[in-house]
């Protein structure tokens, strides 16, 4: 089969303003970057805000391993099915990061025949977004250094800033360093570091935010350290939060591009699922809702991670409800679930299947207690066997949840045309969607909700650096936030080598941080890199373009 770069470069995209159309945005609302990527204006609110909103569909998936799961192919493949069985469909997804881009992810508009267009601009650069939200966060960090440098008003700590820098970039060589050296004219040398643009509380702000009010008042909650008498000192403390909004005034308003089918996709916003909720913006979301009947959206990583925190932050802070769920999982992630190795993936193997099959049972499980009918999804592979998809089938089929093969990498949404149908039944049956815990419940109570029910775990314990962090929390008033557990992807537990369905383990928290304005704590349970670093082969090797403009390399 031909790579995701040759199958996008041939894809027959309509003008924009044609996508636009077909959920009913007439082309005075889209604000046009060339012909095929548009933003939506903010005053097409007030047309649709009264429109009954469509059903909203999560695809979450199995937790993540080596051999891949394709939960945006399924969301892009699912979303042309129902387009094909001539619903009225739109998808909304998550913008990628330049640096996972460069690194080993080399993008995230889907694969196969079920991706997002124009996708060399979706992966590179797109709309800008990401830069704005860069520019946001280091203004707020010039602000502070050069706030002390001029005679420190605030009586700010400089050891105690935990505001760092951001880029868009994996680059391990930014993730400690000195700044203000030089003398006196470059200000006061301290220690500070740089986290990927994607880490930034600025992303995960405008992707909860529900409109400009909203963002500023966000922006101006940020904790950024603390002075000497241990208050917190915000940015608005810093005066920084108008300038802030300003410089997102366009990245606050959704993208709009569309697939390979030219189904209408909103693409916009994406925070990490480890440190912050995985999701796309909330405003997108919202907008896809009112505008067409069914829309399709997912979250990062397993269900343990994001769709806990899909259902738990983003949908409580936006006031949605879900209709349904897709549950992703292929044959080679539950054969690696069951303990084999990566390239031991080719030849059939029904016991490492049924060693595996735990994880998809307990993250079907997981979805269930939030209210809401799942239908597992099979993306296939070719070396999937008959035998190891009935053998999937049938443990879904027990546990009463309908499951489909899908082939939308292969064929597009062709392939997905029964997992569409299945779909279709799920919204019809009542969602009783509910949040797992009450924000009035103490801290320590809500993480051990989330561990016991959704990790399978035993109990919490805490280190002491924890528990200081718990106290401060306290004292600040800050404990009715919804808790943001940073956790492996790859285990339901925190220890990433205990695949499938572990049983008999604890969670140790090491420490709590404040997200303030995103307005969650975050529970960390390991070392969560925020600024990641490049393989020893990084993808960006194999990238290309040549005298024409035409891109190689990207996947
Ligand atoms: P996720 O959203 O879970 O990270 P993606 O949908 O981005 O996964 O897919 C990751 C990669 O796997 C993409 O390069 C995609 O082309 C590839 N992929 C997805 N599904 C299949 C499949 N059924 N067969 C072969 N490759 C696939």
């Amino acid at each position: 089969m031909k790579t995701d770069i040759e199958i996008a470069q041939e894809a027959k995209m309509l003008p924009i303003v044609d996508v636009g159309e077909k959920i009913g945005i007439e082309s005075d609302y889209l604000e046009l970057y060339g012909n095929y990527k548009a933003k939506v204006s903010p005053k097409l609110w007030d047309k649709v805000k009264d429109n009954e909103d469509g059903k909203l569909i999560l695809v979450t998936s199995i937790n993540p391993t080596p051999a891949g799961e394709g939960k945006s192919t399924v969301t892009v493949g699912l979303g042309q099915a129902l387009n094909r069985l001539k619903k009225k469909a739109a998808i909304a997804l998550r913008e990628p990061s330049l640096g996972p881009c460069m690194g080993i992810k080399g993008g995230a508009a889907g694969g196969g025949y079920s991706q997002v267009v124009p996708m060399e601009d979706i992966n590179l650069h797109f709309t800008g977004d990401m830069h704005a939200i860069g520019s946001a966060h280091n203004l707020l960090s010039a602000m502070i250094d050069n706030h002390i440098h001029q005679g420190n008003e605030l009586n700010i700590d400089v050891r105690r800033i935990t505001w760092k820098r951001a880029i868009d970039m994996n680059d391990r060589a930014l993730r400690e360093i000195v700044v203000g050296l030089g003398g006196k004219a470059n200000g006061f040398p301290r220690q500070d570091g740089f986290i990927i643009t994607v880490a930034s509380e600025i992303m995960a702000i405008l992707c909860l935010a529900t409109d400009f009010k909203d963002l500023k008042e966000r922006i101006g909650k940020i904790i950024i350290g603390y002075d000497k008498d241990g208050n917190p000192v915000t940015a608005k403390d810093l005066k920084a939060d108008g300038a802030m909004t300003l410089l997102l005034k366009d990245a606050i308003k959704p993208n709009l591009v569309q697939t390979l089918e030219n189904v209408p996709a909103f693409i916009h916003g994406g925070p990490f699922a480890n440190i912050a909720h995985g999701c796309n913006s909330i405003i997108a979301t919202k907008y896809g809702l009112k505008l067409a009947d069914y829309l399709v959206t997912e979250a990062g990583f397993g269900a343990d991670l994001g769709a806990e925190k899909f259902f738990d932050i983003k949908c409580r802070y936006g006031g949605l409800k879900p209709s349904a769920a897709v549950v992703v999982a292929t044959i080679r992630a539950l054969k690696m679930h069951g303990g084999l190795k990566k390239d031991e993936l080719t030849a059939e193997n029904l016991d490492a299947l049924r060693k595996g099959i735990g994880n998809l049972l307990k993250q079907i499980e997981n979805v269930h207690k939030y209210g809401i009918p799942v239908v597992v999804a099979i993306n296939r592979f070719k070396y999937d066997t008959e035998s190891e998809i009935e053998y999937v089938k049938k443990s879904c089929k027990d546990l009463d949840v309908d499951v489909s093969v899908a082939d939308v990498w292969e064929k597009g949404g062709e392939g997905g045309i029964e997992l569409a149908k299945q779909v279709i039944n799920a919204c019809e049956k009542e969602s009783k969607f509910k949040p797992l815990y009450e924000l009035n419940m103490p801290i320590k109570d809500k993480i051990k909700t989330i561990a016991k029910e959704i990790y399978g775990a035993d109990g919490v314990g805490y280190t002491k650096e924890a528990l200081k962090d718990l106290k401060n929390i306290e004292d600040l008033g800050l404990d009715n936030l919804p808790v943001c557990v940073a956790k492996t992807q790859y285990s339901l537990s925190d220890n990433p080598k205990l695949l499938g369905r572990p049983e008999g383990f604890d969670i140790t928290v090491k420490g709590l941080n404040i997200s303030a304005g995103a307005g969650f704590i975050v529970v960390m349970t390991g070392d969560i890199m925020t600024m990641p670093g490049l393989p020893k082969s990084p993808a960006a090797e194999r990238m290309d373009i040549d005298e024409e403009g035409k891109i190689t390399g990207l996947f």
